[in-house]
């Protein structure tokens, strides 16, 4: 495949001989169709300026030749040589043949000579032309020719003259001239709209349809008549062509111009329309161009699209393998860090239990002592009543004994319970239960302390979402707490109440103590926060006891109460009574 650049340089490459190729050859095809259509436009018009020239030369010949055989008829009349013969004397007979024949004919003029070239007589008396006897008419009389000249009258009128002998016996008795009227026949060129004119031997202008040109030089028309003095001359603004041909027996040329313009058009506009043509299919080929490159661009493009998204999968895909491997190792990391600190935790919850039993030893010892050393006394008083047969007696001793011995086996089974490792599992737990369970294992310190203690259980058989062991532990902490709070107080006191909500039920455990330091209550859930002295308090209790009720979907919360001391709120999921299954 090729390269951009190399596809830029074929396109610009292409692009520039196409242009290329298209300029010259539009150029030639206007030159040479322009060329060939002005030939054409001007072959056309010069048949045209040539049928007009022929039919102009037949109709000046033919007028011309109506009067050319009169002076010949009246040259050969014997009347006419006599009277000549007898002239002066007969000129007025004469001019009454002059007058007859001008009339009938419709010439200008008949007019009789001696040879000499004396007048005699003529019909006309309004203008003069004086005849030399060495002019080119008389010259040709005295040779036995036909004459012919034009001529300018005195009055300014143009006249053509055929003059002819007058014979006598074998010699010439004088001449005959006949005037014709060459304006009468040159009225009808003004209906030609081309300049038409003739001109004599010499180039005077002899006859013409434009007025400026007559008896004139004639203007130079050997090449377009563009401008300058013939055009002013014409006074026509337009261009010109000459098509000129002779008139043999006149010795004249008779010449039309032609308008050049529309030779100048044809050529431009099928020159144009050429170029035109060739410009469009020029246009047509670097449109196939275009589209050409325009696909291998596209397809250049859509081939390097498709790699580029090739290799962002590639690497994506690399990466994401990377990133699932990493995860995995993750996921195998945090499951050890989780059976870690479930196992931490839960050793913790046993050094808590542990602790607070350390922490109730004395009372714990007092419980057990105090009925022990009662049993020693009740049994030491039955032994005395029965030495001296007081069966009553000792059955009382015995069975104050045997009460006490339940007591502190009730002790003991608080005592195991509550050190118990809890089951993992939790389902629904009588919340009364639990806190009585607990009183139990602190009754010792609440009696030695003398703690007033109000309860309100809530209504009865209400369940939480919970392990009861767990549970009890958390009870427990919150009430040693309390105590440790209220150590040294006159008149201690603690509340517990449970409300129970739709969704929840709510243990609050509040003291009649001093309360939590408002600038510790943030930090009191952390672990190893304590402000008891060194051997007091391990900073564990509620951490561990918040732990543990976040386990079971719920909140353990503090503040201090409005009527004073703390109150830690203890909120768990309402559970139904059929739920019944905790495994603790
Ligand atoms: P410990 O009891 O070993 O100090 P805990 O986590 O049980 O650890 O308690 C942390 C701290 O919270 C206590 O040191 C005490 O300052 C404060 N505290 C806990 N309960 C109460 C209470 N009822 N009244 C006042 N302060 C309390």
């Amino acid at each position: 495949m090729l390269n951009g650049v190399a596809v830029r340089a074929n396109y610009v490459r292409l692009t520039a001989l196409n242009l290329l190729v298209g300029a010259l050859l539009c150029a030639a095809g206007a030159y040479l169709v322009g060329t060939f259509a002005s030939n054409l436009e001007a072959g056309r018009l010069s048949a045209a300026a040539q049928e007009s020239l022929n039919v102009q030369a037949e109709a000046l010949n033919g007028a011309l030749d109506k009067y050319r055989i009169l002076p010949v008829l009246l040259g050969h009349r014997p009347d006419i040589e006599a009277l000549l013969g007898a002239a002066p004397a007969s000129a007025a007979s004469l001019r009454r043949i002059a007058l007859t024949s001008a009339g009938m004919s419709g010439a200008l003029d008949v007019v009789f000579l001696q040879p000499d070239g004396t007048l005699v007589a003529r019909a006309a008396d309004t203008f003069n032309d004086p005849i030399l006897p060495d002019g080119p008419l008389l010259r040709a009389v005295l040779q036995g020719r036909l004459g012919r000249d034009e001529r300018l009258l005195s009055d300014g009128r143009r006249a053509y003259v055929f003059a002819s002998a007058v014979w006598g016996d074998n010699a010439i008795a004088g001449a005959v001239l006949v005037y014709v009227d060459l304006e009468s026949i040159e009225n009808n060129w003004s209906l030609i709209n081309n300049p038409i004119l003739a001109t004599d031997a010499t180039g005077r202008v002899i006859m013409s349809n434009r007025p400026a040109w007559r008896m004139g030089p004639r203007p130079d028309f050997s090449g377009p008549v563009r401008g300058g003095a013939a055009n002013a001359m014409l006074d026509v603004p337009t261009d010109y062509l000459a098509r000129s041909r002779a008139l043999p027996p006149l010795k004249w040329t008779l010449t039309v111009l032609l308008q050049a313009a529309p030779i100048r058009w044809a050529g431009l506009f099928w020159g144009a329309l050429a170029a035109a043509l060739v410009l469009g299919l020029t246009l047509l080929v670097q449109t196939a161009i275009n589209r050409f490159f325009a696909a291998l661009r596209r397809s250049r493009a859509q081939r390097a699209l498709a790699l580029r998204l090739e290799r962002i999968v590639r690497d994506r895909t690399r990466e994401l393998l990377q990133t699932n491997s990493s995860l995995a190792h993750e996921v195998v990391e945090r499951k050890a860090a989780v059976d870690l600190l479930r196992r931490t935790q839960s050793e913790l919850v046993q050094t808590g239990k542990m602790a607070a039993l350390g922490q109730m030893s004395t009372a714990l010892s007092h419980e057990i002592n105090q009925p022990l050393s009662a049993v020693k006394t009740y049994a030491q008083n039955a032994l005395v009543y029965l030495e001296r047969d007081r069966t009553d007696e000792v059955a009382d001793n015995l069975k104050r004994i045997s009460e006490l011995t339940d007591r502190m086996a009730e002790v003991s089974r608080h005592l195991r319970n509550f050190a118990r490792k809890p089951n993992p599992t939790f389902g629904a737990t009588s919340i009364a239960k639990v806190i009585e369970d607990a009183l139990a294992v602190v009754a010792a310190r609440l009696r030695e302390e003398q703690v007033v203690l109000i309860k309100d259980l809530g209504p009865p058989g209400l369940m939480v979402r919970g392990g009861p062991v767990r549970l009890q532990q958390v009870i427990v902490n919150l009430v040693l707490n309390a105590l440790d709070a209220m150590a040294g107080q006159q008149q201690p006191g603690i509340f517990i109440t449970v409300t129970s909500h739709a969704e929840h039920v709510d243990v609050a455990v509040r003291d009649s103590g001093p309360g939590i330091a408002p600038e510790v209550l943030p930090q009191i859930f952390d672990p190893f926060f304590t402000t008891k002295g060194v051997g007091q308090g391990l900073g564990l209790g509620l951490s561990i006891s918040f732990n543990i009720v976040k386990d079971f979907g719920g909140t353990l919360s503090a503040h201090n109460a409005p009527e004073g001391g703390a109150c830690f709120v203890l909120r768990l999921d309402a559970a139904e009574q059929d739920q019944v299954a905790a495994g603790e």
